[in-house]
């Protein structure tokens, strides 16, 4: 019976993930001593083994700190369960095609498997010390960091520390409302991009049970990481294709891609586009007088002067060298892209440029126009006859704008 009574209680404690062997009592019989023994080595096993794979799969997701309430095996269980949904997520991420895409997946397993109610996630870029919204879920966002523009407010993006509100209310400058708690986490996506995850919360228990989580819920933010700057560097990637070195401006490249696109669209809607080619006149001078150097400031300047004096919606391109393509979109008549031309040519024709101390330089620019499908049935076809446009110019005397008609086809001097 008292043997009886020992193993009852073991196994008691045994359910609550307490392995405890018992102390056999004096002077059993054989057949009670094997069958203590054995029991006391099931014990035993169970207790390495889950000790065991308790350590391990906490050496997995990171955690370091167990809760009181819970059994080794409920806890095993529950560890495993993250573990495996966050190979399945790791597995989406891998799919995904975009960064917001992984943004989006993040945001909701942050909403559906850990039940948060209000969170922004925000990227911070240290390089221009630009903070953008990337994703809000609920309408609770007390984060003035992005609203003042004042990046250096964020502590948990300076310091790499987790900031909670319970710790320290005032942590947080934006934090001004006592109703509500706070938890901000940070990840560095690489040297200059870092996320910040602002959770907030409406009761200290809600808190808590953020806090138990955070292990798991860094783990799945862990993973997306990586994920996320691959495409962050494939965009700039992607990005540098198709732009000029020099200027910054759009290259032949994205003409090429971005023209795909619109010509059959503008031809659908019935609309008009404006091709300006424009040339610097005597641009050789420059190089020749001041140096590449100079030569190089001075195309930058005009390619400030072209954006400044076209809409959103136009596209300013350096085509090569010296010259550049400005396209206007949605133009109601040839006489306003005339217009619009001359603006331009006005406006660099005024512009001073600083070479060295006192010395200014004056630029002239000449442009050839043609209208798309007024002057050619392709791009093609009208950017060649802007070219010829642009011949005229020159051989008129430069710093100006001509629009094209046939006759300058057939008087055209080649060489
Ligand atoms: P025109 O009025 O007939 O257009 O005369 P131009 O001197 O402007 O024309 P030309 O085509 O003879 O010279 C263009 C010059 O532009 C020659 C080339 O060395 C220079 N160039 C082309 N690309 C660059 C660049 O990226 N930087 C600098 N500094 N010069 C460039
Ligand atoms: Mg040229
Ligand atoms: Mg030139």
């Amino acid at each position: 019976m008292r043997l009886f009574e020992k193993i009852a209680d073991s196994i008691k404690e045994a359910i609550n993930g307490k392995f405890i062997s018992i102390e056999k009592p004096h002077n059993l019989p054989a057949d009670m001593s094997i069958l203590s023994n054995d029991f006391n080595l099931l014990l035993e096993s169970y207790k390495e083994t889950f000790t065991d794979i308790d350590k391990k799969l906490k050496y997995f997701i990171g955690q370091t700190t167990s809760k009181e309430s819970q059994t080794p095996l409920d806890e095993s269980k529950l560890i495993i369960t993250n573990l495996s949904n966050l190979y399945q997520f790791k597995k989406e991420i891998e799919q995904d095609q975009t960064k917001d895409e992984i943004y989006d997946r993040l945001a909701q397993v942050l909403k559906n498997q850990f039940h948060l109610k209000y969170f922004t996630i925000i990227e911070t870029n240290l390089k221009d010390e630009k903070r953008v919204i990337i994703k809000q879920v609920g309408n609770l966002n007390f984060c003035c960091t992005t609203s003042t523009g004042n990046p250096s407010l964020c502590r948990t993006a300076r310091t790499s520390n987790d900031v909670i509100s319970v710790d320290f209310h005032n942590s947080c400058p934006c934090f001004t409302n006592t109703n509500y708690y706070y938890y901000c986490t940070s990840i560095n996506i690489n040297k200059n991009i870092i996320i910040v995850i602002n959770f907030i919360l409406e009761t200290k228990d809600e808190l808590q049970k953020l806090k138990d989580n955070i292990p798991f819920i860094k783990s799945y933010i862990n993973e997306a990481a990586p994920s996320i700057e691959v495409k962050i560097l494939l965009k700039a990637l992607k990005d540098s294709a198709f732009r000029d070195g020099l200027t910054g401006l759009y290259n032949r490249k994205f003409l090429d891609e971005y023209i795909k696109k619109s010509i059959p669209q503008i031809t659908r809607d019935n609309k008009k586009l404006a091709v300006l080619m424009l040339d610097m006149d005597h641009f050789k001078a420059v190089n020749d007088e001041y140096g590449h150097d100079i030569g190089d400031m001075v195309l930058k300047e005009l390619a400030v002067i072209l954006l400044d004096n076209v809409r959103e919606s136009d596209l300013v391109v350096r085509f090569g060298g010296e010259e550049f393509i400005v396209i206007l979109n949605n133009i109601d008549s040839a006489e306003s892209a005339l217009s619009v031309a001359n603006k331009i040519r006005e406006q660099v024709s005024l512009n001073e440029i600083d070479i060295y101390a006192g010395t200014k330089l004056s630029k002239t620019i000449s442009i050839g126009l043609s209208i798309f499908p007024d002057d050619g049935k392709s791009f093609d076809s009208v950017c060649k006859n802007a070219d010829i446009a642009l011949y005229e110019a020159k051989n008129k005397g430069r710093d100006q704008v001509v629009l094209f008609n046939q006759t300058q086809v057939s008087s055209i001097d080649l060489f």
